[in-house]
């Protein structure tokens, strides 16, 4: 009898399809491109089926249990209601659920929205973030474009997704503020065992992630500015030293995250660094 594959629902189409695919083909698992309209495929290093499914039906499909898991945004999760487990978030996706008010509107903070229309195709986060401020308000759900609802004189104020602020900015809006955030992640069934494929596919996931997130750092230092140059590394463990054949410069190997990198470089230059390199990395497991 053949071993029983691992099912992992992914995004058909929209913003997460793309870098999700990525992900799996950096992990090293060799999902195969399927065919045009094709709904279905492999991964040609490990046991694992992919299945395309629209991003928010996927919470429900892990729920009842017809993949072992699968990656979409922690914000249709949330909406989705469903008895699902976060396994892993994956650093893209970042968007965020926030309330706006057309740029002419008085209002300057949510409190102050009470009593008042608010149009969002989040009804669920909606309803439960502005409960736990004690806020009523006549929530409107509309399918999609909750942007124009305000000029459309349906709404006061809405809730809508937003990565960049540009969209709001388009439409005349103001945000004043966030009640989400979220990214992509990969779920599973609520309390599942986390073993076997599905532990793998996860840890080598997990790999990915943090390498993306961190840099190979290499650089010569004389010996005597050494402790000075430590002292501004934010390397999470101590850094590699190895002495050159000229006894007064070392040679320091560490890896830091790459958000630091624009402002840790000129520091180590000033305090003497040379040579400096960064690299990326492919995978780390920590
Ligand atoms: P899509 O399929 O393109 O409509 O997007 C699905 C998911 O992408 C959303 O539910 C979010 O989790 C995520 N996302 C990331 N950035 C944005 C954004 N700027 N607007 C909407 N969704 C976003």
């Amino acid at each position: 009898m053949s071993e029983p594959r691992l099912s992992m629902a992914i995004p058909s189409k929209g913003r997460l399809r793309e870098p999700t695919w990525a992900l799996l083909e950096a992990s090293g698992v060799a999902p195969q491109l399927p065919g045009e309209r094709v709904l279905q495929t492999y991964c040609r290093n490990a046991n694992i089926d992919l299945l395309f499914v629209r991003a928010d039906d996927i919470p429900e499909y892990v729920q009842d249990g017809v993949v072992d898991c699968g990656v979409t945004g922690l914000d249709l999760v949330a909406e989705s209601g469903c008895a699902v487990d976060t396994l892993l978030q994956l650093d893209f996706g970042f968007c965020a659920l926030q309330v706006a008010v057309p740029l002419e509107d008085g209002t300057d903070s949510i409190d102050g929205l009470g009593g008042r229309r608010v149009a969002t195709s989040h009804p669920r986060i909606a309803a439960a973030a502005l409960a736990a401020r004690g806020i009523e308000v006549e929530l409107i759900t509309v399918g999609g474009s909750v942007e124009i609802t305000p000029r459309l004189g349906l709404s006061d104020a809405i809730i809508d997704l937003v990565s960049t602020g540009s969209t709001l900015r388009t439409n005349g809006l103001r945000s004043l503020g966030t009640i989400f955030e979220s990214e992509a992640a990969v779920i599973g069934p609520r309390l599942g065992d986390v073993t076997g494929d599905l532990r793998t596919l996860i840890t080598m996931l997990q790999a990915v992630v943090e390498a993306r997130k961190s840099r190979y750092l290499l650089f010569n230092v004389p010996a005597n500015a050494l402790d000075d140059v430590i002292a501004v590394l934010p390397s999470a463990g101590s850094p590699s030293v190895v002495q050159l054949a000229d006894q007064s410069v070392v040679a320091v190997q560490t890896v830091v995250p790459s958000s630091t990198i624009w402002q840790l470089l000129p520091e180590l230059e000033l305090r003497g660094a040379s040579a400096i390199l960064t690299l990326p990395i492919e995978r780390m497991v920590r």
